[in-house]
């Protein structure tokens, strides 16, 4: 008997186990066994011809209609090509120098076919497939003495169908499944039996053999649920622990005072704040006043107005004499926050400068673009508690820049700042007090993410956008069908620029020498267009589209035609720090008229001003970007206007992406929408590097009531037994999903 962690090749054969290695990356009877498989075909059924795409590894059933023989023409040899079919569509096998599968391939014949999908001469193809012919007797119910090899494997009523790869059909891998399962010891359920009980959930043995030689489909939908519970129990617990431990911290109070620098903010505010900023204002106000570690994510539309939340917080801190950070996540953003903070407090601002208020402090930007000189000093202001408020980008805390007393990190805007490295922040002070850490974001956050990504936060939002803001209008340019419209999108941005306002035009790449999207001199900017363009593409035909639209080329069309007489600038992240920020000054202060810039303008960028934006190629971007886009034009009082130009015909899903952001501003809408297209496995693993290889089965998508209950049995589990202690079961679970460094921050904490 063999436990889970016993290693392949004491089981299967070296040459097996070496294959499910490098082919699946699958090194251990664990690893193997919950190498699940992705559907079952029925037997008899045949796979959907149609439903195959080029580029796919796929495993299909199938029946050989034809099959043939001949030389090839330029080289000696032969070719055997075997036509196989659903009973609709058909696909070509081919072989070169095999002239015996003729034989074999008889037609009127089933079996599995694995091999890499390719179109050639219009048809598509499997170029040198590995298959299994079903036994005929089999079919027949006859006793065969001439029982297949295969035969065994394929008898199931149910043919497991396994994610493959190369040299790995899915036939071989359930041949090694069925090997460690009648090896492994089955003892290691890590489930309390009580909880099992409780929920009517099958043992971890049981469910591991149903979901691999399942007899009908409901074993399967049994075994899938137990072994989801699993994956969201431990992604839960892990959670759960973390919560524990940074509750467990300690933390400087930071009471609010009637006398300080808040109360006197608050005392000339320009406008009244809206009721959520309010609520959310008390509650980030009792949480800075506790002696642990606040962990709060206020999520809120574009415009809802949390720069004035996240202030008013950075200033109960730097009423208690300790000092606030503010991370961007690019320097274009944080310069301008560090303007309209200063902008903001005006004399509040002036510490120690004549016209400076009696409670003021100073607002610092440290970004590593600096001159050496003002870089040093702004450290400097850091480091001695000069600075009441440090504005920078993450660099700010990974360059390991030290503040006086740090008290308050607030990160703005940032998807991609995961539980990692929030939990680094608040290990920021070391062994003593932990920074209170307050996260803002503008995408709207389906309740399952909330709880996975965000699972180490308490999560408030802002609904309420404040009064008088216009409503922003979007429509679709479809320049494929419609090719004029995009004269007439040149027009109203002229009309908008005669009426006194501002545009952008936002394309997906710079230009120039660079080849894929995005842009590479600001890294959010450019993963975040990479990632989000090729992989929510649910068409995947990415292959053959010409580049995407750039920065430089439209605006020198712009500036050569449409936009002649228009005042236009240029923002992209590879232009020196400077540039950028004079360009984005310019914009500010109306200096021009059109911004033709990358998503560096995606976050945060606030130009009341600024009424329409156009975004070229609008189909290069995810559901969230273009969301995010627009959210910077209808900042003020003047209606907004968006377009977005794309090529994508009318009935392409590409086209319902566009015209789902087209029809509707509810972020929470969007969001769900993007979760549905995007693969679930690069939402967690874009943040949450250990935890990809952990989530098989479960998805957040339609798993929202068991997420919910398990994070519910975390907290008790974890809540009356922070260490796991009296459950080794569970312990082991959390270890083993998280990796190897997540798992030894653990055992420190
Ligand atoms: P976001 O939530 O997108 O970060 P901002 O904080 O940049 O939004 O706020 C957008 C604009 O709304 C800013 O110009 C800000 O001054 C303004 N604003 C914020 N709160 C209010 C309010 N309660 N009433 C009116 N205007 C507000
Ligand atoms: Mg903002």
């Amino acid at each position: 008997m063999t436990a889970g962690d016993a290693k392949l090749d004491r089981v299967l054969g070296a040459k097996s186990a070496k294959a499910l290695d490098s082919a699946l990356g699958l090194s251990t009877v664990g690893d193997l066994l919950r190498h699940y498989p992705r559907r079952y075909a029925e037997r008899g059924e045949l796979t959907a011809i149609a439903g195959l795409e080029i580029g796919e590894h796929a495993t299909v059933l199938a029946q050989v209609e034809r099959v043939s023989k001949r030389s090839m023409r330029a080289r000696r040899g032969t070719i055997v090509e075997a036509r196989i079919t659903d009973g609709h569509r058909s696909l070509i096998c081919t072989f070169f120098n095999q002239a015996w599968r003729e034989r074999e391939l008889l037609p009127g014949r089933q079996g599995m076919f694995a091999g890499k999908v390719t179109a050639y001469r219009n048809r598509l193809q499997l170029a040198h497939p590995e298959y299994q012919l079903f036994d005929v007797h089999a079919e027949t119910g006859a006793e065969g003495e001439e029982a297949h090899s295969a035969a065994e494997e394929f008898a199931a009523a149910l043919i497991p169908v396994y994610p493959a790869a190369q040299g790995m059909p899915s036939w071989s891998i359930a041949r090694c499944v069925a090997q460690a399962l009648d090896v492994w010891d089955g003892t290691e359920d890590p489930l309390p039996d009580e909880l099992r009980e409780r929920l009517g959930l099958m043992g971890l043995s049981e469910a591991l053999h149903m979901i691999h030689r399942p007899h009908d489909p409901s074993q399967v939908e049994s075994a899938r649920r137990r072994l989801k519970w699993d994956e969201a129990l431990g992604v839960q617990l892990a959670l759960a622990r973390l919560r524990s431990a940074s509750q467990d911290r300690p933390a400087a109070a930071s009471p609010s005072r009637s006398d300080g620098i808040l109360a006197s903010f608050d005392g000339r505010l320009p406008f009244e704040l809206t009721a959520g900023q309010r609520e959310i204002g008390e509650r980030i106000a009792a949480d800075l006043a506790t002696e642990h570690p606040m962990n709060r994510l206020v999520q809120g539309e574009v415009g809802s107005g949390k720069t004035v939340v996240a202030l008013r917080a950075m200033l109960q801190v730097v009423d208690s004499g300790r000092q606030a950070a503010m991370l961007a996540p690019t320097e274009v953003l944080a310069a301008q926050h560090a303007r309209s903070l200063e902008g903001m407090l005006a004399d509040l601002a002036r510490a120690g400068e004549i016209g400076g208020a009696e409670q003021a402090t100073r607002v610092t930007l440290l970004t590593g673009s600096l001159p050496a000189a003002q870089r040093k000093q702004a450290m400097l202001d850091a480091a001695s508690g000069r600075a009441g408020i440090v504005v920078g980008t993450h660099a700010l805390i990974q360059d390991r820049v030290s503040f006086a007393d740090l008290g308050l990190v607030v990160v703005d805007e940032q998807h991609r700042f995961g539980v990692e490295q929030r939990d680094a922040l608040r290990a920021h002070g070391g062994d003593e007090a932990s920074p209170h850490v307050l996260v803002m974001t503008a995408t709207p956050i389906p309740r399952t993410v909330a709880m996975t990504v965000y699972g180490d936060l308490e999560v408030s939002a802002l609904r309420e956008l404040p009064h008088g803001r216009a409503p922003i209008s979007t429509s679709v340019v479809p320049v494929a069908e419609r090719p004029s419209w995009l004269d007439r999108a040149w027009q109203r941005v002229r009309e908008e620029v005669a009426a006194g306002h501002q545009v952008y035009v936002v394309c997906p790449r710079v230009g120039d020498d660079e080849t894929a999207g995005g842009d590479p001199g600001d890294d959010e900017a450019a993963s975040s267009v990479a990632d989000e363009t090729e992989e929510s593409s649910p068409e995947g035909d990415t292959r053959q589209r010409r580049p995407p639209l750039s920065v430089i080329d439209i605006a020198a069309r712009l500036r050569a035609g449409p936009l002649a007489d228009l005042r236009l600038g240029v923002l992209h992240g590879r232009l020196p720090a400077e540039d950028k920020d004079a360009v984005m000054r310019a914009f500010s202060a109306g200096e021009l008229d059109v911004l033709v810039a990358t998503t560096v303008v995606e976050v945060g960028v606030d130009v009341p001003n600024a009424t329409a934006m156009v975004i070229m190629d609008a189909d290069r971007f995810g559901v969230s970007q273009l969301h995010q886009l627009r959210g910077r034009v209808g900042r003020g009082s003047a209606p907004g206007l968006c377009l977005l130009v794309s090529e994508a015909v009318a009935g392409t899903a590409t086209r319902e992406r566009l015209d789902a952001v087209a029809a509707t501003t509810d972020g929470f809408e969007l969001a769900r929408i993007d979760l549905q297209l995007r693969r679930e496995g690069d939402i967690l693993g874009a943040t949450q590097s250990g935890r990809k290889s952990g989530l098989k089965l479960l998805s957040l998508l339609r798993d929202e009531e068991l997420i919910a209950q398990a994070r519910v049995e975390a907290e008790h589990f974890v809540g009356d037994d922070p260490q796991l202690r009296e459950h080794p079961g569970l312990a082991r679970m959390v270890a083993e999903l998280v990796d190897e460094e997540r798992a030894g921050y653990l055992e420190k904490s």
